[in-house]
């Protein structure tokens, strides 16, 4: 007899024991810590499956300007998503979200709510550029918000990784991402600064750090939006 069917046979008479025992289910359950790994793992590699859709992605216009789409980046575990409107210039060259001045801004607050640009994720509601000429795009100050055509064309690749990811929070970035994401057709003004509801998760849309950095006098209020989502991820 193999060694594989001794195991086999040794396993049924170990069954059948129990059942003389008056056992009759047997729950076989990973444990707590190689279920996370695990759980991680497929995340992971659904993001990075999804990532690399999204630079292969030809489903609307932007694709022919751009030099890099930007999936987004972060924990694939992260409890809290940042999402923006879209890549600028900066983020074209490189391929990753918030790395311009814009960027510089979101790292402060990030590190402000002591934590990490690696501990969240983020990612923009359009992967490629909007650019106001796409014949010239190595200019700077050549940025515009994505159409409704744009936004509607991409909505599922940010929707696919809020359902991977799964975050206690999302704060949105900005009035594109705010009525976007919440569906309502409002000013920035009345959405902010109180959480909605996206698909059963807390949304708090803020100022854009675009935003902020026009209008430094914001950044008071834009703060009182960070605690609330603070307060709400200290709870359990
Ligand atoms: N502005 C955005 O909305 N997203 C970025 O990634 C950078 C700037
Ligand atoms: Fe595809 Fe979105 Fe880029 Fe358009 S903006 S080409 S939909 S990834």
């Amino acid at each position: 007899m193999t060694y594989f069917n001794e195991t086999i046979q040794l396993t049924k008479k170990y069954i059948e024991q129990l059942k003389t025992d008056g056992i009759d289910r047997v729950i076989v359950s990973e444990k707590g810590e190689n279920m996370k790994k695990r759980k991680k793992t497929i995340a992971v590699g659904k993001l990075e499956k999804l990532a690399e859709e999204i630079k292969n992605c030809k489903k609307c216009p932007l694709h022919k300007s751009r030099k890099n789409a930007v999936p987004g980046e972060g924990s694939s575990k992260a409890k809290l998503m940042f999402i923006g409107e879209g890549p600028g210039f900066d983020e074209d060259r490189l391929g990753r979200p918030f790395v311009g001045r814009s960027g510089r801004l979101l790292d402060k607050i990030i590190s402000a709510m002591g934590m990490k640009r690696e501990d969240v994720f983020i990612a923009n509601i359009v992967k490629c550029h909007p650019m106001i000429d796409s014949l010239h795009p190595d200019e700077r100050g050549n940025d515009r918000a994505p159409s409704s055509d744009e936004i509607n064309g991409c909505i599922g690749y940010v929707e696919k990784q809020i359902e991977i990811i799964k975050p206690k929070i999302i704060c949105a970035l900005g009035s594109v991402s705010a009525t976007t994401l919440t569906g309502k057709k409002a000013p920035l003004g009345e959405l902010r600064g109180k959480f909605h509801d996206y698909k059963g998760i807390k949304l708090m849309p803020t100022f854009h750090p675009a935003a902020l950095l026009r209008n430094p006098n914001w950044k008071k209020d834009a703060w009182e939006d960070m605690k609330k989502i603070m307060k709400e991820l200290a709870c359990k």
